[in-house]
């Protein structure tokens, strides 16, 4: 039972039939990992927050710095060298002190996130990193612990978005779309929003995608990038999907 306070707190999306209370209890009962809170994990996890997602755990082991700060819209700049993971907490907490946040200052790596996947029954991770090692790991390991991922990356103007719901056994995964071993599909991992560089908006696109996908598993609807690559073009505003099948010579899937 939704509490008055609730009730009025989510009184805008509890009004939508696509939610409703049975929505909004969901939300509330659910627990999810954040995993970068750089220009992905920012918006993603405020608009989680906000939406009352119950526990929140986030996970970052870096600090702000200045230049962050043109698209990582969680960070002011007096949060200048403390650590992002931390500072998040407290920023969502404001937003909406009905949830619990808990802060991960340290780097995600494969031990500590299957350690901590399979003792916390996570309902939903969403990765916001921008290294391709570290996507890798996150797909892997929710494969194993049966975790949905919602995965998210930008580079320069160009946003992709993709779902994978671990819970359904033939599911394909990540390095079916990209094996691991073939670079020639994304970019080296030491091109990442440092060296290439990306428009902030469009981490804002992506990543609030990142949290409408979320709120919509956690409701219950139906996602429209579950198994399905959208791509993303912030120069023409325009979106492609492509359906993404198991691979038949996927490491991780064979
Ligand atoms: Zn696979």
């Amino acid at each position: 039972m939704l509490s008055r306070k609730q009730l009025q707190r989510y009184s805008r999306q509890i009004m939508l039939p696509q939610i409703g209370e049975t929505g909004q209890e969901r939300l509330g009962a659910a627990k999810v990992m954040i995993v970068g809170l750089g220009g992905l994990g920012s918006p993603a996890a405020l608009y989680l927050a906000a939406a009352g997602v119950g526990e929140l755990h986030l996970v970052d082991g870096d600090h702000v710095e200045i230049s962050n700060l043109q698209r990582q819209v969680l960070f002011k700049t007096n949060h200048r060298g403390k650590d992002k993971a931390q500072v998040a907490a407290q920023q969502l907490t404001a937003a909406n002190p009905e949830i619990r946040v808990q802060a991960h200052c340290r780097m995600a790596d494969a031990a500590w996130l299957a350690g901590f996947l399979k003792e916390g029954n996570f309902d939903l991770v969403l990765d916001c990193t921008d290294n391709l090692d570290i996507r890798h790991v996150i797909n892997r390991v929710c494969r194993d612990a049966k975790v949905p991922v919602i995965m998210a990356s930008v580079r320069g103007f160009s946003g992709q978005l993709v779902s994978f719901d671990f819970r359904s056994a033939g599911s394909p995964c990540y390095a079916c779309l990209f094996p691991p071993q073939d670079r020639d599909n994304d970019l080296p991992e030491a091109e990442n929003c440092s060296t290439v560089g990306v428009i902030g908006p469009a981490l804002g696109i992506m990543g609030s995608a990142q949290a409408l996908e979320a709120i919509k598993l956690l409701a219950g609807l139906t996602l429209s990038s579950l198994n399905r690559l959208q791509l993303f073009e912030a120069g023409t505003l325009e979106w492609r999907t492509l359906a993404l099948p198991v691979s038949k010579t996927c490491p991780v899937c064979v």
